[in-house]
């Protein structure tokens, strides 16, 4: 089965979702939010090929894939200059489809994997100091990092917790389980010091400069600090079924880059710094240092995984576009009133 350009498949939006693409439009319009296109990929590349021409909720932001590494950008972005007022109005709105204010404590949050019993970054504590500080950039409503925390202090770690986010509402909950939190990205974390623990979660996909972001977190580590990032791997969208397999639903303008763990490391390694650990969740944990792995393309891996996946999406919207099948979940979708939204 051969991949298509996916370029047609919006997902039904509420109302505060079309609310938000309408607000949106009107920040670009006013020139509050610039966009801009992607001309070479991060290795310096500029043959690519074409994955998608439009996102999730058809919003003409699509991605191509490098044929030299494999690493995933999109066919425009969002201007650095306008990631604070994004963040601020329009992603959490649009992503969840409830305003902050009416949103549960949760919301702010990618969950973890499923199977995932205690944090990942568990696995490599052993070599920290008894005293630690812990960062969580993009930290939401402070969850992840709040559980860390308590994990760190049951195995006998003295943890000081600091955050930083563009959401006033999220930073807001994070306080108040005791996260010392700050409105912001990297560089207003920085006035906290250093991390020993830095935890990225659903963050390194959506920066828009890669070359200024590894920068800015080897400002935040020691030498012997851990950095854990956790991205939604391509290579595993056939174990994705939150997005029914289908690489068009996975795509969200917010996401400047897909990463498998290749694509991952090989940017990574730029920066100077080698894998610990991972997998093709992603989970990954780096830390300061030449990377002995070379870096290889990803390409020909992640166009086979993502054919994979579209076999799995094909079966799948083939079950579900069943007449019967069709006929009964509209009557339970009415039945919920969910038709009124
Ligand atoms: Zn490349």
């Amino acid at each position: 089965m051969n991949l298509p350009v996916f370029e047609n498949m919006g997902v039904p939006l509420n109302r505060t979702q079309r609310n938000a693409i309408v607000d949106f439009h009107q920040l670009l319009y006013e020139g509050e939010i610039a966009i801009k296109p992607v001309d070479r990929c991060f290795c310096g590349a500029i043959n690519f090929r074409l994955l998608s021409r439009c996102d999730r909720f058809e919003l003409p932001f699509g991605t191509k894939i490098c044929r030299d590494c494999g690493l995933i950008s999109q066919t425009i972005q969002l201007h650095p200059d306008s990631m604070p007022i994004f963040y601020e109005r329009i992603y959490w709105p649009l992503v969840i489809g409830k305003n902050v204010s009416e949103s549960p404590v949760d919301a702010f949050v990618t969950k973890p994997k499923n199977d995932e019993t205690t944090s990942y970054v568990l696995k490599c504590v052993e070599s920290l100091k008894k005293q630690v500080s812990i960062f969580e950039v993009g930290c939401g409503a402070g969850i992840r990092i709040d559980r860390l925390k308590t994990e760190l202090t049951n195995l006998g770690f003295e943890v000081k917790a600091f955050g930083c986010d563009y959401s006033p509402d999220a930073l807001m909950q994070a306080q108040h389980k005791g996260i010392e939190a700050v409105q912001g990205g990297f560089r207003e974390i920085s006035k906290f010091g250093k991390a020993d623990i830095l935890i990225l979660s659903h963050v390194f996909e959506h920066l828009p400069n890669l070359t200024l972001a590894l920068e800015q977190i080897n400002n935040l580590l020691h030498n012997d600090s851990l950095l854990y990032i956790e991205v939604p791997g391509v290579v595993d969208l056939e174990n994705k079924s939150e997005y029914g397999f289908n690489y068009q639903v996975y795509c969200v303008l917010a996401h400047t880059y897909n990463f498998s763990l290749q694509t991952l490391c090989n940017v990574m390694s730029r920066g100077g710094f080698r894998l610990v650990k991972g997998d093709e969740y992603v989970r990954s944990i780096f830390v300061k240092g030449k990377s002995k792995q070379i870096c290889l393309s990803a390409y020909k891996e992640i166009i086979e995984a993502l054919e994979i996946a579209y076999k799995k999406q094909s079966a799948l919207d083939a079950k579900r576009n069943r007449p019967v099948v069709k006929y009964l979940r509209n009557v339970a979708k009415a039945l919920l009133g969910r038709l009124s939204i």
